[in-house]
Order: C-alpha cells, then sequence, then structure tokens
C-alpha cells in the first residue's frame, strides 16, 4: 500500500472509529489495532450473487459464508412425535437441501427441529457454516442460518446470526451486504466470523475519508488508490480484478523503489578504486597469459565489465550467473588479482567448507602454475585456533592478498587490511543482510566492490526483485569444444553385466586413442578407495596403461600423474574429484564415476563437464550400488536425463535435504500486502520496475516519502529467499 499504512489516517486506532466492543474482538482475533492494519485483511476471495457455494476455493474444514435457496426440507420422524423428547429431537438433523442456483448440497442442521415449519422450497437464507464432506461429497455443516423475506427484510434466524441481527443495526447493514454484487469472503477467526469482519470493515470504509491519489502517474487501465482499496473490500459489478491489480501494482512499485533507491544509496558510497595496472607490472596479466586455456568471449566481456566497475570509485554490485562449468572462478580470480595489483584484499565466500577448501586449491594451483605471486589464505570454522590465529594474523596485516572462507568470515573479531573486493560464491546462500555486513569491511569507511556468482538460474522476476539492485552479466556458454554428455546410469549390484560392458567401452575408447577417467570417492575401505579402483581398473582394461591421483600426493606425484594423462603415457586416470577443477583434456571422451550417488547434483554435472571437449562426444557412466527405486537412484537417473542447467537446478531444488533453495521465495512476498506473486506477476513487476526507475532518478525525496528504506522486515524476507 506504499507506505500509506503510515499516514495518520491509516494508523488512527480503530477503537477510535468502532466501538471499543468491536475494536476489542478485532485486536483479540486478528491483532489489529488500527484502521490500516484491519483493511490490509483482504478477502480470501468474493462470492458472485448466485454462486456463493462455489466450493472450489473453499476446503474442508473451512468456513463458508453463502446466500442460498431452500430446495428441500425433509424433518426426521422423531421431529413429528409428540412423545418424543426435545433432547431425542436434538439427535436427528433436519436435512436440509439447499442450492446456490449451480450448486446444491445437504445442510444438515441438529437441534433446530422448530426450523422445519419455517423453511419452505424456495425459502432465501443466508448461511454461515463451515464446509464439511460426508461419503465424499461437500456439505455444509454447522450452520447458523437467516431467513430473508421476499421484501429482503430478515427473518428468523439461529446463533451467531441471530446475536448479529439483535445487535445495534446489524440487520440494515446486513441487508446493505446482501444486496452488494460481490460477498466478500474472509476466513473467519475464533471469536470473529467472516461475515462479521466484513461488516466491520465495511463500517470502517465509510468512515474513511476519500484518500489521495500517491501517485503522479499510474498505468491507466487501473484506477486510483482510493477506489482500488474500497473495491479491493467490496467490488462493483465487474469484479475485484482490477482493484486487486491495482494494489498489486503500488505493491510492486514500493519494492522496486526501496531497490532503487538503494541503487542511489550504494552510488553515494565511496569505494576503493582499483584499476588495471597495466602489462608490465600486472598480476592480472600475467595469470591471463599463464592459463591453460583461452578465456571464452564471454569470460573476456565479464572480465572488462567487473574491471570497468573495480577501477571506480563507486562500489561495484554485480551478480555473475552462470552454469556449473561456464568458468565463473577464474573470471572472479582475474578480478581479485586486479584489487591485489594496487595493494587491496578480496574475499572470496564460499557456501560450505568443502567449497572454500576446493576453490583455495584451485586458485592456488592457477596461481603457481602461473607464476604470480598472491598469498591465498584459508579460513573455515572447523581450522584449530592456530591455523586460524596465523590467517587472521595473515588477514589483518594485509600478508594475504586473496581470503577464501565461508561465513565464519563474517563473524567479527575478523579484521582485514584493506578490503577491496568481495566476491560470494553461490549467491542463494547469501541474503541482502549478510551482503550488507560486508559492505561495512571497508577501510576508512570505504565500501568494498562487490560480485556475487550464482549456478542456479534464476527467475527473471527474482533477478527483478531479491537481486533487483545488481547489475548482472552473464555467461552463455560452456568452454572448450563442448559435445554433448550422454549420461548412463550403471547399477552394479543389480546389473552387473551392465557395468562390464562399460568397462568395454572404456576399453574401446582407449583402442582408439581417446582417454578415460574413473573418478573414485575419496573414502578408503568399502573397495572404493583410488587404490581399490586403480586395481579394479588394470583387471577389468588388460594391456592398458592406468595412472592414478589422490589428493594425498605430494604436489610433484601430483603434476606427474597429471602430465602423463595429458600427454597420452596413461590413457585412463583413476582420480578423486581433484579432476572436477582445472583439468582440460580434450581427448578425454568417457568417464566412470564409482558411486555416483555420494556426490551432489552440481558436482556430478561439473565432473561430467571434463569430458567431450575435444569436438568428440562423450560418456558418462554413473556406476552406483542404489536400488530402482529409490530416490538416490531417481536423483541419478534425473541427472542422467539432462544436461540443461535450469532443470538440473530443478533437481537440486527437489532433493536437497535443506530448505536453503530458491524455492520458497516465489510463493508470494511477505511484505506488504502480500498480494505480489513472483511467479505469476511477471508483467506487472516489469512495469513497476520502469516506473520505480523514473520516479527515483526524477524525485528522489518524494520516491523516498512513498516508500521506506528497505525495512528490517523486507531485508529479513529477502533473506529468506
Ligand atoms: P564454474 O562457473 O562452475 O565455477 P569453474 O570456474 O569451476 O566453473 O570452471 C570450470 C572448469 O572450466 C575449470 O576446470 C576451469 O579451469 C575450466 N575453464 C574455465 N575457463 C575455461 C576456458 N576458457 N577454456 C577451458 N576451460 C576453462
Ligand atoms: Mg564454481
Amino acid at each position: 500500500m506504499l507506505g500509506w499504512l503510515a499516514t495518520a489516517t491509516a494508523m488512527t486506532p480503530l477503537k477510535d472509529v468502532l466501538e471499543p466492543k468491536a475494536a476489542r474482538k478485532i485486536k483479540e482475533s486478528l491483532g489489529a489495532s488500527s484502521v490500516g492494519e484491519l483493511l490490509s485483511h483482504l478477502p480470501q476471495r468474493y462470492a458472485a450473487q448466485g454462486h456463493s457455494l462455489n466450493v472450489d476455493y473453499a476446503q474442508v474444514g473451512e468456513s463458508i459464508t453463502a446466500v442460498v435457496e431452500v430446495v428441500n426440507v425433509a424433518k426426521h420422524q422423531a421431529h413429528e412425535q409428540q412423545n418424543v423428547t426435545w433432547k431425542d429431537k436434538a439427535r436427528y438433523p433436519l436435512r436440509v437441501t439447499v442450492t446456490d442456483g449451480v450448486r446444491t448440497m445437504p445442510m444438515p442442521i441438529f437441534g433446530q427441529a422448530w426450523l422445519g415449519n419455517v423453511l419452505h422450497p424456495g425459502t432465501r437464507l443466508l448461511v454461515l457454516g463451515t464446509l464439511g464432506e460426508f461419503q465424499g461429497q461437500p456439505q455444509i455443516t454447522n450452520a447458523d442460518v437467516l431467513v430473508i423475506g421476499a421484501d429482503g427484510q430478515p427473518g428468523a434466524a439461529t446463533g451467531k446470526l441471530k446475536k448479529l441481527i439483535d445487535g445495534a443495526d446489524g440487520m440494515a447493514e446486513l441487508r446493505g451486504l446482501l444486496a452488494l454484487p460481490f460477498l466478500p469472503i474472509h476466513r473467519g477467526r475464533k471469536g470473529l466470523s467472516g461475515i462479521l469482519m466484513a461488516l466491520y470493515i465495511r463500517r470502517v470504509l465509510r468512515w474513511l475519508p476519500r484518500q489521495p491519489e500517491p501517485l503522479p502517474e499510474y498505468p491507466g487501465a487501473l484506477p486510483g488508490f482510493d477506489t482500488a482499496l474500497r473495491e479491493a473490500h467490496f467490488p462493483g459489478p465487474d469484479g475485484p480484478m482490477a482493484a486487486l491489480n491495482r494494489l498489486k501494482y503500488d505493491e510492486a512499485l514500493e519494492l522496486q523503489l526501496a531497490l532503487a533507491l538503494r541503487r542511489a544509496g550504494n552510488a553515494e558510497r565511496v569505494a576503493p578504486e582499483c584499476p588495471p595496472v597495466g602489462d608490465g607490472p600486472g598480476r592480472v596479466a600475467k595469470l591471463e597469459s599463464h592459463l591453460p586455456f583461452e578465456l571464452t568471449r564471454g569470460q573476456r566481456l565479464v572480465h572488462e565489465d567487473i574491471a570497468r566497475d573495480l577501477s571506480r570509485p563507486t562500489p561495484m554490485n554485480r551478480l555473475l550467473q552462470g552454469e556449473v562449468g561456464s568458468g565463473k572462478t577464474v573470471v572472479a580470480l582475474l578480478g581479485m588479482l586486479q584489487v591485489l595489483d594496487v595493494g587491496r584484499q578480496s574475499v572470496l565466500l564460499a557456501p560450505t567448507e568443502v567449497l572454500a577448501g576446493q576453490h583455495a586449491r584451485t586458485i592456488s594451483g592457477l596461481l603457481d602454475d602461473a607464476g604470480v605471486d598472491a598469498k591465498v589464505v584459508l579460513l573455515t570454522g572447523s581450522m584449530s585456533v592456530g591455523e586460524k590465529r596465523a590467517a587472521l594474523l595473515d588477514i589483518v596485516s594485509g600478508e594475504a592478498g586473496i581470503i577464501v572462507g565461508t561465513h565464519a568470515l563474517l563473524s567479527d573479531g575478523v579484521e582485514f587490511f584493506d578490503l577491496g573486493l568481495v566476491v560470494i560464491d553461490e549467491q542463494h546462500r547469501f541474503g541482502v543482510r549478510q551482503r550488507d555486513r560486508l559492505r561495512e569491511r571497508g577501510r576508512d569507511g570505504m565500501t568494498p566492490h562487490v560480485l556475487v556468482m550464482t549456478a542456479t538460474p534464476i527467475p527473471r522476476t527474482l533477478a527483478m526483485t531479491v537481486f533487483g539492485d545488481l547489475d548482472v552479466s552473464e555467461l552463455k556458454e560452456l568452454p572448450g569444444e563442448r559435445q554433448e554428455v550422454k549420461t548412463i546410469v550403471v547399477p552394479t549390484v543389480e546389473k552387473p553385466t551392465w557395468e562390464a560392458r562399460a568397462w568395454e567401452v572404456i576399453k574401446e575408447q582407449v583402442d582408439e586413442g581417446h582417454r578415460a577417467f574413473v573418478v573414485s570417492p575419496r573414502i578408503l575401505g568399502e573397495g572404493e578407495s583410488v587404490e581399490d579402483n586403480f586395481d579394479l581398473a588394470r583387471r577389468n582394461l588388460p594391456g592398458v596403461d592406468v595412472g592414478f591421483l589422490h589428493g594425498r600426493m605430494s604436489p610433484e606425484e601430483k603434476g606427474a600423474a597429471m602430465a602423463d594423462f595429458v600427454s597420452g603415457r596413461t590413457s585412463v586416470l583413476v582420480a578423486t574429484t581433484v579432476i572436477e577443477v582445472g583439468v582440460n583434456v580434450p581427448e578425454a571422451t568417457v568417464m566412470m564415476i564409482r558411486r555416483a550417488e555420494s556426490y551432489g547434483v552440481s558436482q556430478l554435472h561439473q565432473l561430467r563437464g571434463r569430458i567431450g571437449r575435444g569436438g568428440l562426444p562423450g560418456r558418462c557412466f554413473m556406476c552406483t550400488e542404489t536400488w530402482s527405486n529409490t530416490p538416490e537412484r531417481a536423483r541419478l537417473e534425473a541427472i542422467a536425463e539432462t544436461n540443461d542447467g535450469f532443470q538440473l537446478a530443478e533437481i537440486d531444488v527437489r532433493t536437497r535435504k535443506h530448505g536453503d533453495v530458491l524455492g520458497e521465495g516465489q510463493s508470494g512476498l511477505t511484505a506488504g500486502l502480500g498480494l505480489l506473486n513472483l511467479g505469476e506477476d511477471v508483467r506487472v513487476i516489469e512495469r513497476a520496475r520502469k516506473d520505480a526507475a523514473k520516479l527515483a532518478a526524477s524525485d528522489p525525496d518524494f520516491a523516498r516519502r512513498l516508500t521506506y528504506d528497505i525495512t528490517d522486515e523486507e531485508a529479513g524476507f529477502l533473506d529468506r529467499s
């Protein structure tokens, strides 16, 4: 409601508008004590006259409000008998059947046998009840009824409805409600029925002075704010859509304004300038010329984006999106070296300790191989006190040029010498607030540059909201001459012959002059260590030269094993996931992954990305001991079926055990009225984004008055996304 809730009218206490008893009731049942709070409870749905029994929107157990006509009334025999007590009569219901003109439903009424003499076919009723189910058919239970006379006058009533019309002007109001083209349906609460809520809201709206239009401009097809507010509660003959769309637009605009102002605020911050130092002394140039591969066009473009941003005195705020294997790390590394070239530090934040460790190793490896002088320091929560102390010292003294770690790095007690750049890998686990915390870590009150990287394709709407204050760069293609990799799940226990066939394929490929990887889990024992699989490979591939590579080998041994494989002295390499990163062997056409079930979705995808790079198609065998019809097996089969990053992200979301993924944020915003749906309202959000940018640029003070900067609550929401 565009800051409307903060206006004096909206903040008027309900007890100044309604009688004290009503205000108390609303406070107790809804927790609302101001006009704005009550009005922000929009109806759950609206029943068009004659369609009030539409149960498609209601669930069993929910309260329903309806205007219906009696179709039939069947008294129980017991109701007719003189010698039956009232108590006994109450055990048998009056079998009433009602219709709204479209649907017909039973409405058994207990304990009100006298109604049998009042209700006849054709009698109109207002009903408050609960949607029930009997033998699979919907019915209305616990019904309170009010007879509506032919002239619209109230007749006999029961229960809550009787109390309601006995109240001061209850009946007149009720009659007004019944005459509307759409009846607002609110969920009833304890002590406050849906119909009473509608009545109170109607009273408040009658009191509410005409609201001034807050926006100088809004999409022409939409009604003004005052109309929208009223008609969202009590729609005119055309229904509630236009009103709701206006409120949705306002909600989207508020969010987009907050983001636009955030951008503007960012522009006012001062960042450490890190211009490129040029070819001679620069680490950037040195790494570039010593990389074991050529940067792709996409990587060069993104590198330019980042290099330009880093040179400026305003903080970079950039999102780098690119699927697994698209080569984001090296691009980020070039940025970090640019920062180091002017003597400042960079931080690379990973979502897990494992990934942090992996990054530190990859980066150190690349820098060592290129002979670039830079100290890379790892800092994670599980390091020993001594290790941590050494790392912290390197960080505060400026000795450490590149600091890699998990969010342990965000904790107090980590002091930087001169932080120039923060790179966040896998953004979706870091919220807006965490990003903000890092921004305070620069030297002399400066704000470090921020680069966030994600492999998860972000739906457009989310990109415009949660990530709406970021500039976006994309890596669209994978590096190298990539060919489709065909993935086959090989159940080693269920189908031993498949495994034998997989080894045959490897032999055939090797005989044709290609190479193969056998990826082995890190675990020892269980016959699946690198050593075990080395033996297994030699048994299954007689006459083939097999090498091996694992993390416990010395750097020299590792280098030699890798060099042998690259040169072709060995044609098969049995290795741990160290090959996941930094290995480019175009001759490799086939891969066997042992115990594939023990890897994550993106890890498997990244592994198979090692093959099919030399213009030849690749084949990946995912060996597994899982059984068919288990979730683990289903996950592997799903991964085997697609190479598409978006679908893989979906699989990841579906099968991940922790609920820390994008999905949640798409169900709707908690800020504002929560009308906006990130899954559906792309067009509203796009329009609001455009308008917000214009408004924030032309009149920032006005924009600020319309909204507030992202409040704590909203930041919380964005975090949860
Ligand atoms: P991600 O985007 O998933 O983080 P990485 O940065 O880990 O991807 O890169 C995946 C692999 O591709 C790494 O082994 C990396 O060394 C390699 N790589 C990166 N850029 C190129 C390139 N231009 N040509 C060939 N291989 C590349
Ligand atoms: Mg990565």
